[in-house]
Formats: structure tokens, C-alpha cells, sequence
């Protein structure tokens, strides 16, 4: 996997955020965001990351990095992910098994977008049954009505840099381009609603059984989507400290 590209994004900040330090009272530990396509793993993740300096992995960014690069990897992913479908299980799994191979994920870190599969959820937690962790994984499953979910996905725009903007609630001053760097908006090919209603029934079928795995295996809690982004932070912050005092 020495073609993998991991993308600035995944290793360092996103746009928005920056790491910072550590709050030393509460360590998060290996965390788990769950949810179907355009809950807000991604923004929630990157928020985390910036309140408890871990990273945060995102299979779906780490992709997006291997095909703007033109590895191997990219070009296999390219097509399945313009579909809605799913990347091979084995592809992914070594992929995310060289990630959390890097140093800044001792303290912990964000698995947004994996596991997706019952497969991976199974690899992964033999792989962290077999590596020496500090705190075992919490997962938490951000749910999100459908409707809402439609207008989130179709409306996203995304700049260069990262920034996220939604052209219904949460749009750029001047449409089509970012409020921070004037660069040009794009959408996800993916992003579409022809795609979305496959990823969402990609999502029912294969990864709505890992949410029940680990709702089953315990330490897991859901938390409702809907609301304001700072009021799902601040349920997420709630259910990581109960999940971690329990
Ligand atoms: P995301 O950015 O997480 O919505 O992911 C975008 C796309 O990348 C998905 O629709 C899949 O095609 C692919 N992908 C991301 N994560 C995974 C994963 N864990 N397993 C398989 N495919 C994935």
C-alpha cells in the first residue's frame, strides 16, 4: 500500500478546524461515527478533532485523495463511488489498518465513513483486539430523517480547501464560491440524487447492520442529527463522556 495517499486533509486539519491541544481531563479514545450519507460525520468529526487534537480518518477522503492523485487504489475506487457503491472490503481494510499505523493515532482518533460493512466492522475489531489500546471503541450513530437528509446531500458544495457550504442552509454570500478564499464551489459527483438514493439504499442494506452490531456489543449511543450542528456537537461531547465514564 506505499501508493496510498492519505491526503493533507486526513493527517493534519481540515480548512475549518485546526488540531488543538488536548483537553488532559478527557481522552476520547478510539471513536466510531456511524450514519447514513450526509448525517454529519464529517463535520462532527473534524469538530472533535479540533476539541480533543485526534485525528480524524475518513475512508471517503482518503479515497478522494488516492483519485485526485491517480493511484492504483483511486482508479479502482473512481467508478464504485460515482455509483454509490461500496469499495472492496479488502481494499479498505488495509488501507485504514495502515492509517491507524501512524503515530498521531495513539491518543486516539475519528473513524468517519468505517466501518461500512459487516466485514470491516468484524476486521476491525479483530484488528484492535490484536494492537494494544488505551481505551476501547465507543461508537456513536448520528440518525437523520431522509428528507433532510436528501436536501443536505444535494445541496452540499465543497471548496478546494475543504470548506463545506449547503446551497439551502448554509450558503456562500456569493453563489458558487467560497467566502473564505473566492475559490469555485463544487459539488461531489456523488453527490447527485440519483446517487444519493443508491448510497442510501447501499447504506439500509449493508451498513445499517454494522449500527446494530455495535449497538449490540454496547458502548454505543445514538444522537439525534437533526438539530444544530453545535447542539449535535454538544450531544455527541455528552454521549463520548458517558460512554467513557460507563
Ligand atoms: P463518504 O465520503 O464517507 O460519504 O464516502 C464516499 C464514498 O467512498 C462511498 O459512497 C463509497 O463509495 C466509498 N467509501 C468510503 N468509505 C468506505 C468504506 N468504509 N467501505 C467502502 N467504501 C467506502
Amino acid at each position: 500500500m506505499s501508493q496510498v495517499v492519505f491526503g493533507t486533509r486526513t493527517l493534519t486539519n481540515s480548512a475549518n478546524t485546526k488540531p488543538a491541544s488536548a483537553d488532559s481531563n478527557f481522552l476520547p479514545g478510539p471513536v466510531l461515527l456511524l450514519g447514513a450519507p450526509g448525517v454529519g460525520k464529517g463535520t462532527q468529526a473534524k469538530l472533535l478533532m479540533a476539541a480533543h487534537g485526534i485525528p480524524q480518518i475518513s475512508t471517503g477522503d482518503i479515497l478522494r485523495a488516492n483519485i485526485a492523485s491517480g493511484t492504483p487504489l483511486g482508479k479502482t475506487a473512481k467508478s464504485l463511488m460515482e455509483q454509490g457503491q461500496l469499495v472492496s472490503d479488502d481494499l479498505v481494510n488495509q488501507m485504514v489498518a495502515d492509517r491507524l499505523a501512524q503515530p498521531d493515532t495513539h491518543r486516539g482518533y475519528i473513524l468517519d465513513g468505517f466501518p461500512r460493512t459487516l466485514n470491516q466492522a468484524e476486521w476491525l475489531d479483530q484488528h484492535l483486539a490484536a494492537t494494544p489500546q488505551t481505551l476501547p471503541v465507543v461508537a456513536i450513530s448520528i440518525v437523520v430523517s431522509y428528507d433532510h437528509l436528501l436536501h443536505r446531500i444535494t445541496g452540499r458544495r465543497i471548496s478546494p480547501a475543504g470548506r463545506i457550504y449547503n446551497i439551502y442552509s448554509n450558503p456562500p454570500a456569493t453563489s458558487g464560491l467560497c467566502d473564505v478564499d473566492g475559490s469555485v464551489l463544487v459539488q461531489r459527483p456523488d453527490d447527485s440524487e440519483a446517487v444519493f438514493t443508491e448510497r442510501m439504499k447501499t447504506f439500509d442494506t449493508q451498513t445499517a447492520p454494522v449500527v446494530e452490531h455495535y449497538r449490540k456489543l454496547g458502548r454505543f449511543q445514538e444522537v439525534n442529527g437533526d438539530q444544530p450542528v453545535d447542539q449535535v456537537t454538544a450531544a455527541i461531547n455528552a454521549a463520548l463522556l458517558h460512554l467513557r465514564q460507563a
